[in-house]
């Protein structure tokens, strides 16, 4: 594989009666699969098949105390503050369980969408509201009548997706075992008209073959999740790996993961730590931690669905972001206390716990830690191009060196991730399609890191059109390893 352009390209096989050919991307590899079908119904075994699909991957989530009126232009604002959608371009839908859909309007403006825009769709076809409903009603209402698995759908027209959508390449998940597990399947749907039964036809078709992710040709996308909240993550999880992708393609080959290595490990279950009143420690670490991990979304440093943020409270204790849950709505309460072995009882912190109790344990000078994937940084990851911080300065300075481990999986291989991490002289680690591992004397020590990193990272990018690098001098870093004190 040379590039991005080289990822696997999608198609979708024509079908009859009774069988289908089924060629979704799966595994991150391109799966031909007749499958039994009947009368337009999904047969057991391909229902069954998708469910295999989707492990425990995303645990469920708090249900949403939102009416769908408010779900729907929360999510919507969210995605259109984040770039992820134009004005007049994109669409989100709710099956209600009575079988009537909660859609966005057609041509109202996103920026300024209110629950009082939302159109509610009964199952009779009868219209509620002010607006029309969205000219894409007719695939949502589809795709809900061919896979009853779906609750939510979002649709719309993100850059990167688009990028891919208009090369009709697919993003290869393998990339990143998160992204992988969130994403699902990601199949190609064939060009038709905006708006058209056809149009509608071509994605269900896609859906009901077990895709999660239907890219369109010359169009966008089309996500399905359990709720609106799954379908969001899974939305903005695939569009961040193309954002990621594609600035890894201006770097280099990409490498995804070998297919042994696509398994997500899972921590063992944690015993409890008995109930303990917060010190005003605990208080403020709690706020701190929240305050950054927030302040890491709303920057993209994070998305949603990825990336850990801790903090050391004693010799044995510290206090990490929560598995799976939304890092933007994270919330003192919401943060986890831990050891190695342990934590607060009806919580779970983050898979990577035991890879920061681990670093605590072997470095006691460490007070914050910090995993994440930033696209830029991650984009080194994806590929074998070094980044170097013997940019300016600052990347100096507040990075030293940056080296890259072979792939390691956080979970499993925790003892030996710890072993290569120093504060005074690595302070950042790059994994190979993982992302990186940020170590500070505190939590804003170690954002800040963070923040560099993908500063750095992204003006390497950024330079690469503009000619080769002219690296600091050697004399230059030595000034700078004796004037600021860099190890
Ligand atoms: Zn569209």
């Amino acid at each position: 594989m040379t590039n991005a352009r080289s990822a696997q390209r999608g198609q979708t096989a024509g079908s009859e009666p009774d069988q289908v050919e089924m060629t979704v991307y799966r595994a991150g590899v391109t799966v031909h699969r007749a499958e039994a079908t009947a009368g337009g119904r999904r047969h057991p075994r391909l229902a069954a098949l998708t469910r295999a699909a989707r492990p425990d991957v995303m645990p469920a989530m708090e249900t949403s105390w939102l009416h769908p009126r408010d779900e729907l232009v929360e999510t919507m604002r969210r995605i259109y503050r984040y770039k992820m959608t134009t004005t007049s371009g994109g669409n989100l839908s709710i099956l209600d369980p009575d079988g009537s859909i909660w859609i966005t309007p057609s041509r109202v403006d996103k920026g300024e969408l209110q629950p009082a825009d939302i159109v509610w769709v009964q199952a009779d076809g009868t219209r509620i509201g002010r607006h029309a409903p969205s000219s894409e009603f007719p695939f949502h209402r589809e795709i809900y009548r061919r896979r009853p698995d779906l609750g939510a759908i979002v649709h719309a027209h993100p850059g990167a997706l688009v990028a891919f959508s208009i090369c009709r390449v697919l993003p290869d998940t393998r990339v990143q075992l998160l992204a992988h597990a969130v994403c699902g399947r990601v199949a190609y749907a064939p060009y038709a008209c905006p708006g058209s039964d056809q149009l509608g036809r071509n994605i269900a078709e896609t859906f009901a073959r077990g895709a999660d992710c239907v890219m369109l040709e010359n169009h966008g996308v089309v996500i399905g999740g359990r709720d609106l909240q799954d379908a969001f993550q899974r939305f903005e999880t695939l569009e961040f790996v193309a954002q990621t992708l594609v600035k890894a393609a201006t770097l280099g080959e990409i490498q995804p993961l070998a297919a042994d290595r696509l398994v997500e490990r899972m921590p063992p279950e944690p015993g409890e730590l008995p109930p303990a009143a917060p010190t005003n420690r605990e208080k403020e670490l709690r706020t701190q931690i929240c305050r950054f991990v927030r302040r890491a979304y709303q920057q993209r440093l994070l998305i949603s669905t990825a990336g850990s943020f801790s903090a050391r409270l004693d010799a044995g204790q510290f206090l990490i972001s929560p598995r799976r849950r939304d890092r933007l709505e994270l919330e003192p309460r919401g943060v986890v206390r831990a050891t190695a072995e342990a934590c607060e009882a009806g919580k779970r912190p983050s898979r990577t716990a035991g890879l920061h109790a681990a670093i605590y344990r072997r470095h006691p000078e460490v007070g914050a830690i910090i995993n994440a994937q930033p696209a830029h940084a991650s984009a080194f990851c994806m590929t074998k191009a070094v980044l170097s911080t013997h940019t300016i300065p600052e990347s100096y300075i507040v990075l030293n060196e940056v080296p890259k481990l072979p792939h390691a999986c956080v979970v499993a291989e925790a003892e030996r991730i710890a072993a290569e991490v120093s504060l005074a002289r690595r302070p950042v680690l790059l994994i190979e399609n993982e992302g990186a591992l940020v170590v500070g004397k505190d939590v804003l020590d170690a954002f800040d890191r963070l923040e560099v990193l993908e500063a750095t990272a992204e003006a390497l990018i950024l330079s690469r059109p503009l000619g080769p690098l002219v690296p600091m001098p050697l004399a230059a870093l030595d000034e700078l390893r004796r004037v600021f004190g860099v190890n």
